[in-house]
């Protein structure tokens, strides 16, 4: 029996138990995959705690990626070049090696399941926490037209865009003028129930609008957007069992068949 668990705060809406007991069927593998919550100042010892279980490794959700990242002993290099890791492999030397796999699954999800092309688009990114961080390189890759971020505490968005080098935007919400073609919300407002406070003039009835969030019901940002005039939604549930897809192949050295995924856990829930 392997063991794995997901960390975060708050822990309970995860459903990454459920989805990768589905990716380990697909292979007959035995798996016991446990959520975590861990206190805010606590996951040094969350990590310690799961090393002396015998854990392959652990996922890292909301809001300890960067901290995760700081106790990794080696990253990958694109890892290293986010700041911020959602899948750690316990080495048998007792070495933590970090990896992200949040916009390799963001990518797939947009690409292949919602059909949604990125190049030569106008994209609005909300929230540059550890999701927003894991996925401007992927996002940027696609050869948008431009890439604007916002985010709650505007020092945070513009710090970034510095550090960035031109590469990202990062306006103020007074000068979002027009609809953007694409709105991706990574903030965690959704998990308190609120919304972004954004000027309704950013979508248009085009606009495809993401929440990486995800729930049983639309989340808070999928209703607003629609109130908006936009039925182009989606949220995050096709990226979280994409990214997870990879990190089970980093884990076990298999890729678990993504659509097989999505259509049993959507009809599941
Ligand atoms: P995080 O590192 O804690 O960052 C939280 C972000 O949300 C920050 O930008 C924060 O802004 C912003 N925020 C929090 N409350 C807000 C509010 N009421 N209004 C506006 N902004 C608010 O968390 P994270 O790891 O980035 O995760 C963010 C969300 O993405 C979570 O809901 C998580 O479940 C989801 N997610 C989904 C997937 C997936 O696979 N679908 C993957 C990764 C993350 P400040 O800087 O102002 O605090």
């Amino acid at each position: 029996m392997h063991y794995l668990a997901v960390l975060g705060n708050p822990i309970v809406h995860s459903r990454s138990p459920e989805i990768h007991q589905n990716f380990a069927r697909q292979f007959g593998i035995r798996l016991d995959y446990q959520k975590v919550l861990v206190p805010h100042d606590g996951l040094g010892h969350a990590l310690k705690t799961l090393q002396d279980q015998g854990a392959l490794g652990c996922n890292i959700t909301v809001p300890f990626k960067s901290d995760a990242a700081t106790r990794c002993d080696q990253v990958t290099e694109e890892a290293q070049e986010l700041g911020v890791v959602n899948t750690l492999v316990f080495q048998s030397n007792g070495q933590i090696l970090g990896h992200n796999t949040d916009g390799k699954g963001l990518i797939m999800d947009l690409l292949e399941h919602q059909r949604v092309t990125l190049a030569n688009k106008r994209i609005l990114l909300l929230g540059i926490g550890g999701a927003g961080r894991g996925i401007v390189p992927a996002l940027l890759s696609q050869g948008p037209a431009t890439l604007d971020i916002w985010n709650r505490t505007s020092a945070a968005a513009t710090d970034y865009a510095l550090a960035m080098k031109g590469a990202v935007s990062a306006p103020s919400k007074d000068t979002f003028l027009e609809a953007y073609d694409l709105v991706l919300n990574a903030t965690a407002a959704g998990l308190s129930g609120a919304t972004p406070d954004l000027p309704g003039r950013v979508i248009g009835t085009d606009t495809f609008c993401y929440d990486l969030s995800y729930g049983p019901r639309p989340t808070p940002f999928l209703a607003w957007a629609s109130s908006q005039g936009t039925n182009h939604l989606s949220d995050g549930f096709g990226m979280l069992v994409a990214q997870a897809a990879f990190a089970f192949e980093i884990w076990f050295g298999v890729r678990p068949d993504v659509r097989r995924a999505l259509s049993e856990l959507k009809t599941s829930s």
